[in-house]
């Protein structure tokens, strides 16, 4: 009998994946069934989906750290989450572990993002009474708000490996939650690879960073230019998780990448230049979660409907998360500021 390619893609991966790799023929399914696709393995599909996303489009208009950026070359939280999909497959391929469902995880990510960056993560996280967390907003989009409560039925593994995902923040390295794959570690690694890179350059072409305050020990291990300290540390999370047979760095790397994050939490992110505009982000969204708390009519029906069945704080929450930088700064204008009278 003839195998379809799908079953010949899966033989190659039974063949050329590591042994700790997340193997596609093995999936734990989705919640609702589907039959197989002759060419795409199940987390070729999922990958697909996510791409073919409305919430991965908008994150096209979202902020990575500069909000609503009109220079062309900032970073957005869509090449933000292409950069981290190519760091983790690059890195995924080296280890043999399942690319797609890397790429899957990394595409994904971000799409609980709210606008304008952590400011509106933490504006959410105050609203809400059970707090509000991207990666676990990532998860409730792509699981039930697209498609207005249909989710894109992705596989388990996906979805769990983007709800391993965690805080900016927290150590890089994490002790691996139960059943956590290789692959979603891979992608949390990937994504600090990417933003303290990036988000470095963007700094600079700011100006509120000269490469010279970059950290000396730092710069020493890791190289003095974007694609210097990207190769090295992608390079060390190879070679030291193909020796320790977990994915990991190697201590002299891992602290010097703490030592560079340590550096843009104390003296980027918090730079009067950016936290100026975040307190102005800041009230332009607690206006408009107040307004659509007390108008929950003003909401698409879809959102109407969870504050039925859910509440009225998860259908602002799940309203306001999915808005783009320009869509909240359209709201708040429509809504709030005159409109100057054109005489016609
Ligand atoms: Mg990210």
């Amino acid at each position: 009998m003839t195998r379809t390619i799908r079953e010949q893609t899966e033989a190659l991966e039974d063949r050329l994946l590591a042994p700790y790799a997340t193997r596609s023929s093995r999936s734990r399914g989705r919640k609702r069934p589907l039959s197989p696709c002759d060419v795409r393995t199940e987390f070729q599909r999922d990958r697909d989906r996510i791409l073919h996303s409305k919430a991965f489009r908008r994150l096209k208009g979202k902020t990575q750290v500069f909000l609503a950026p009109r220079g062309d070359h900032y970073r957005t939280r869509l090449t933000h989450t292409l950069e981290v999909a190519q760091i983790a497959r690059t890195i995924a391929r080296a280890l043999r572990l399942n690319e797609d469902l890397t790429e899957a995880i990394a595409l994904g990510h971000d799409v609980g993002h709210t606008p304008f960056g952590h400011a509106g993560e933490s504006v959410l996280d105050e609203f809400h009474p059970d707090g509000f967390r991207h990666y676990e907003q990532s998860v409730r989009v792509l699981d039930f708000l697209e498609g207005e409560g249909e989710g894109l039925n992705l596989t388990y593994e996906t979805l769990e490996g983007i709800a391993a995902h965690s805080k900016g923040r927290g150590p890089i390295f994490q002790p691996a939650q139960d059943g956590q794959s290789y692959e979603s570690v891979v992608v949390r690694v990937s994504d600090i690879i990417a933003y303290l890179n990036h988000d470095i350059e963007d700094a600079v072409r700011a100006e509120i960073l000269r490469e010279s305050e970059l950290p000396a020990e730092a710069v020493q291990v890791l190289g003095s230019t974007r694609g210097e300290r990207i190769g090295r540390m992608v390079r060390d999370v190879i070679h030291a998780s193909l020796e320790a047979g977990k994915v990991c760095m190697s201590p002299e790397v891992l602290a010097a990448t703490d030592a560079l994050k340590d550096f843009m939490y104390e003296r980027v992110y918090p730079s009067p230049e950016i936290v100026n505009e975040i307190r102005k982000a800041r009230s332009v969204l607690n206006t408009l979660i107040e307004y659509y708390y007390h108008h929950v009519e003003a909401m698409p029906p879809f959102f109407q409907r969870i504050a039925e069945t859910e509440s009225r704080e998860q259908a602002v929450c799940d309203y306001i998360a999915g808005m783009t930088d320009l869509y909240a700064l359209d709201r708040y204008r429509e809504l709030f500021l005159p409109r100057a009278w054109d005489g016609s």
